[in-house]
């Protein structure tokens, strides 16, 4: 969401003449756009603005001028704090504000003091926003639901994204008829709930008017949330051939009494149950989930029974989290809080048998053609790295051909983390 949220600052900025600028020494305004959702990605805030102070106080030595923005759910959760700690920073706006950067700006240009935008003036956000002008290359996000009504009690999100709002469908319709113009051939709808999405008929419906597209060939949605895996968008993962066969639907724990102390709203039988109806509809799918590990109260049983959803559904891939103390909501201040050491250790053994379960899934795939999206350069010279329908990560050397193309790839390595290929056709066809 924030890497859509920075494409849509850089669209805010354009006609003012604005542009995306690789190194600070160019930069007339630097924006840092912030996450909130676990205390390690704030600390980095304000590490990362005492480098950003630097590079201002340089600028400044050589006559120039460099404006500071925070954007973001650290912006909109601290607020004014963010000056207090760091006064060198001229601007802060909120999550729902980035459509008022440019008259921030401004007004940050004629020094009108310090410019603090945190309003939710949610829907006119998105009213409010230029046409899609930048491209975003072969694989686009358009985010099409925001905020969050569900308040598990762990989570900062309900605070620093606001409630829970669709965009209605013909303005998404429109933003991706724009993308795949520009380049586009996969779309990744992009909300907090994203399967929550009733901007004029539920997810499904909106995935069967994009699936229309010319030219749009993979559309994939997160994140989902279980309460909300309605019996359209689990039979549109069978209908629907441009529909990725691939969903990330985080359970969190495997304990049903974590589960309810959590407020997910949802037990591990009912998500296993989706699970089961889903792969009834789309027999290939991979599956991927966030976990929090640790939460208050959570026991060695409990952790146990996290081990064991891994274990029966055997996920391609999945995400997985020490649970971090937010302030503001109700699990930070519950009396049963898990030591580190617990946590860590905790973590270290989920993150093993994911491992395992993600290298079992991708060895799997050795021996099999599928078609690959390459959409990014890999860190080596001559290699190009791409996302099988599963969102697996293909690697391929001296293929400069297929940049930017879907091309079917013999899959011959499976690793922790990638795939390794090649073309079949033509170049390694057997002469006959
Ligand atoms: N809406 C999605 C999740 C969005 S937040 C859902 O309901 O599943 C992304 C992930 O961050 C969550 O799935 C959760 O695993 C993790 N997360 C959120 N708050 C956290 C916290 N306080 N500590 C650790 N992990 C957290
Ligand atoms: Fe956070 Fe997701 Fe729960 Fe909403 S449903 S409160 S975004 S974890």
């Amino acid at each position: 969401m924030n890497v859509y949220d920075s494409v849509r600052m850089q669209d805010v900025m354009a006609p003012l003449g604005y542009q995306v600028s690789e190194t600070y020494e160019d930069a007339d305004l630097v924006v840092l756009n912030t996450c909130h959702i676990r205390e390690k990605a704030e600390e980095k805030v304000y590490s990362e603005l005492g480098r950003i102070r630097k590079e201002k106080e340089e600028k400044k030595n050589r006559g120039g001028q460099m404006l500071i923005a925070v954007s973001g759910c650290v912006a909109q959760a601290e607020g004014e704090e963010i000056m207090k700690r760091a006064p060198f920073v001229d601007m802060v706006l909120g999550t729902q504000s980035y459509h008022l950067l440019p008259e921030m700006v401004t007004k940050a240009i004629r020094k009108e003091g310090k410019v603090i935008e945190l309003d939710f003036p949610q829907v006119q956000k998105f009213d409010l926003l230029p046409e899609v002008t930048s491209s975003q290359g072969v694989s686009a996000f358009i985010a099409v639901q925001e905020g969050c009504d569900k308040f598990c009690t762990f989570c900062v999100v309900p605070y620093t994204r606001g409630a829970e709002y669709s965009r209605p469908m013909a303005a998404i319709v429109k933003e991706a008829r724009a993308l795949v113009d520009h380049g586009a051939l996969e779309i990744m709808l992009l909300g907090q709930n994203v399967n929550a999405y009733h901007g004029g008929g539920s997810l499904a419906d909106l995935i069967a008017e994009l699936a229309n597209i010319n030219g749009l060939e993979r559309i994939r949605y997160t994140t989902s949330h279980p309460r909300d895996m309605s019996d359209d968008l689990i039979a549109i993962h069978g209908s629907e051939k441009k529909l990725m066969p691939y969903l990330h639907l985080p359970i969190q724990s495997g304990s049903d009494a974590i589960l309810k102390k959590m407020n997910r709203k949802h037990d591990a039988a009912f998500y296993l149950d989706i699970l089961t109806r889903l792969k009834k509809a789309r027999p290939d799918i991979a599956l991927s989930s966030d976990f929090i590990v640790g939460f208050p109260g959570e026991s060695e049983k409990d952790f146990e029974a996290t081990m064991e959803i891994v274990r029966e559904v055997g996920y391609a891939s999945a995400f997985s989290f020490k649970y971090s103390p937010r302030p503001g909501t109700p699990a930070a201040v519950d009396q049963y809080q898990v030591s580190e050491e617990i946590k860590d250790e905790r973590l270290a053994r989920l993150q093993a048998l994911i491992a395992a379960k993600q290298l079992a899934f991708n060895q799997s795939s050795v021996g099999k053609t599928m078609p690959v999206l390459f959409d990014r350069d890999g860190k080596f010279e001559g290699q190009l790295v791409g996302k099988t329908p599963y969102l697996q990560s293909v690697y391929i050397q001296n293929r400069e051909h297929l940049r930017g193309t879907i091309a079917d790839i013999h899959i011959t390595g499976g690793y922790a983390n990638s795939l390794t290929g090649d073309i079949i056709e033509p170049l390694l066809r057997k002469a006959s």
